[in-house]
């Protein structure tokens, strides 16, 4: 079984304010008498659930195309967290031990992906530090950001990319379960780019 963990990308997507948001430029249309369809994409690469690289906070950070792909794929465990609405998130609100590594945060505080809030809940520092210690390579959230939405110092985004952890954003984790899956999440290889959009999925191991 799938589980689509990513929100559809249509100009109705909300993006961070300032951002730019999806669009698609027809070019051609079977419809209208051409023998294909063709179409551009216009849009933030922090589009919907997307994969920050470093180089999204750190001048010296690697691009998109330069991240190793192995913390994208692989085990993944699903926590829902009894959290607030512009709540940092720590240790103590796990609701269980950390069992792989790859951990995806359901906060449920950013419900819906084409009706923007700032008040999402995310992590800490403390919190990226804790699942690095526990041999976490990749921490994803519902929300948009690791980091609260007027944070400037970024410090989940800089603790993450200081242990060579991985960042999947926007995920959308309403009805998936508590539980371990398998994660697969590629970033394109856009060359120098700061971040990916992806299609994000869990599988569940037969
Ligand atoms: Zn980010």
């Amino acid at each position: 079984m799938i589980h689509d963990l990513s929100p559809l990308v249509s100009p109705h997507l909300g993006v961070w304010p300032g951002d730019t948001v999806a669009e698609r430029e027809v070019l051609a249309e079977v419809a209208e008498g051409n023998n294909y369809t063709l179409s551009t994409l216009r849009g933030t690469v922090h589009l919907g659930t997307h994969i920050d690289a470093p180089s999204h906070v750190l001048a010296e950070g690697a691009a998109i195309h330069e991240v190793p792909l192995d913390a994208y794929i692989g085990p993944c465990q699903v926590l829902h967290l009894d959290v607030g609405h512009g709540q940092v998130i720590t240790p103590d609100d796990l609701p269980g031990p950390i069992v792989a590594d790859r951990v995806l945060l359901g906060t449920g505080t950013f419900p819906d992906p084409n009706d923007w809030n700032t008040d999402f809940a995310s992590c800490g520092a403390e919190l990226i530090d804790f699942l690095a210690a526990a041999g976490v390579v990749l921490v994803g959230i519902d929300t948009p950001s690791v980091d609260l939405f007027h944070s400037k110092p970024l410090p989940s985004h800089h603790a993450a990319f200081g242990h060579g952890m991985a960042v999947l954003e926007g995920l959308v984790l309403s009805g998936v379960p508590d539980g371990v899956y398998e994660l697969v999440a590629l970033p394109l290889k856009l060359d120098g780019f700061d971040a990916s959009p992806v299609r994000a999925i869990l599988r569940t191991t037969p």
